[in-house]
């Protein structure tokens, strides 16, 4: 395969894997590990493979398939989000409980890495139906998961509503409350204020601490895939912080407009129309258009794989936030490297969620509970020491962002073991 074809979902889910794999042994060099211990952390320590049946609204029973993979539980119990997707698999979230492992310990929390996933396109269900098959994987892996044993999150379409039934369920079956069993919860079912913007403004904080570093305060004009809860919030937050949002997109196509986006107005044109496309005074582009466009920085907060060999040379942004997990491939990483072009990694520059995540845990625990201000500020606190961390790391080592925060996510898991 000399050009990469990410046709099929395994394909691309094996790609993911590599590049995880690939980052884990190149970092593990670094350190001068073993190739035996480099091996032990890459083999993840379980993966649960469920059945769920629901029963649907036309009668029939449906049986989707759902993953828990639970990578590695050096420092503290699992943590991660369950996405639903049609293109779930088994060796995405292999590939995505890694990258969890690695961004919780960089990000300095006590816990290991796991992900999950069910095999479903959320849209073909009604509410009923969607709610059914939420309850029917808390129970298919409610022995397995636990406050102090694997702590699951919100991911790619699932949300705080999903996570309370999810938690209800759990709770019926250990007979007892349990909030920090799931985190991403409604505040009113024990969640976090801060915990929805967390991840986008995660994101915000270490593009404005690499702009620090770079003593740069030219680059301004950013574009964003994605226009989900990362997506926006991230939009939301840069905005405020006077960055310009010309392009946006979600899995319908994307918006440019170069006088800059007023975002919050395309998020109520989202909800009404189901997409951002369409919007007022912007020109429709497609999501290919929007990675190659002229901006100063840009924001993959899709999916992964986004940014391949066969468009890593067009791409023209200086500056790259990784808010999904794992959107640049391996191939392209390096062309992006050549080309002078700094990106800010996913494990670093999408760690605000979980980090919050750990708030609300530690919240849940102490039944005691914090002001918004109060959580905004720690999250501040703990993203950029992380950060400065890995860019010291960096600059000592002379390595860029990506092998450093691996290096330092995986030297504390070896001088935990
Ligand atoms: N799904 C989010 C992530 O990929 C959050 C995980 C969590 O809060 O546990 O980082």
């Amino acid at each position: 395969m000399n050009q990469e074809n990410l046709s099929s979902s395994k394909e691309n889910s094996s790609v993911m894997l590599l590049t995880a794999q690939n980052l884990i042994k190149k970092a593990g060099k670094i350190l001068g590990l073993s190739d035996e211990k480099i091996k032990e952390v890459i083999i993840p320590d379980r993966v649960i493979e469920v059945k769920i049946p629901v029963r649907m609204k036309n009668g029939l029973l449906r049986v989707f398939r759902g993953f828990r993979s639970q990578h590695n539980n050096v420092l503290g119990p699992y943590k991660g989000g369950i996405r639903f997707h049609p293109q779930v698999n088994r060796e995405e979230v292999i590939a995505l409980s890694t990258l969890m492992t690695l961004k919780c310990s960089v990000a300095g929390l006590p816990f290991g890495g796991g992900k999950g996933g069910v095999v479903v396109n959320p849209r073909e269900l009604n509410p009923e139906e969607l709610e059914q098959l939420s309850r029917g994987y808390a129970r298919a892996i409610s022995e397995y998961i636990g406050e102090w044993k694997d702590i699951p999150a919100p991911d790619v379409n699932t949300d705080s509503r999903i996570m309370s039934w999810m938690l209800d369920e759990y709770e019926k079956i250990i007979k007892r409350k349990s909030p920090s069993a799931f985190t991403g919860k409604p505040i009113n079912r024990g969640g976090s204020l801060g915990r929805t913007e967390a991840t986008g403004r995660g994101g915000v904080i270490s593009l404005l601490t690499l702009l620090e570093y770079l003593e740069n305060k030219k680059y301004n004009t950013v574009a964003i895939q994605g226009y989900g809860n990362v997506g926006y919030h991230f939009a939301k937050i840069a905005q405020e912080k006077g960055f310009k949002i010309v392009a946006v997109s979600d899995s319908k196509g994307g918006i440019y407009n170069a006088d800059g986006l007023d975002v919050v107005a395309v998020k109520e044109h989202k909800n009404k129309t189901g997409s951002v496309k369409g919007f007022p005074g912007a020109k429709d582009i497609s999501n290919e258009e929007l990675l190659t466009s002229e901006v100063d920085i840009l924001v993959p907060a899709a999916l992964e794989n986004v940014i391949t060999d066969k468009n890593a040379a067009d791409i023209r942004a200086k500056i790259i936030v990784e808010m999904a997990n794992g959107p640049i491939t391996e191939k392209a990483y390096s062309i992006l490297q050549r080309r002078g072009i700094i990106t800010i990694p996913d494990i670093v520059a999408n760690s605000g969620g979980v980090i919050v995540s750990y708030f609300e845990w530690a919240q849940g625990l102490s039944g005691y509970w914090w002001t918004e201000e109060e959580v905004n500020r720690k999250l501040e606190k703990q993203i950029k020491n992380s950060f400065v961390w890995v860019y010291r790391f960096s600059q000592d080592n002379d390595i860029d962002l990506k092998d450093a925060a691996v290096a330092v996510a995986l030297r504390r898991i070896v001088e935990a073991q």
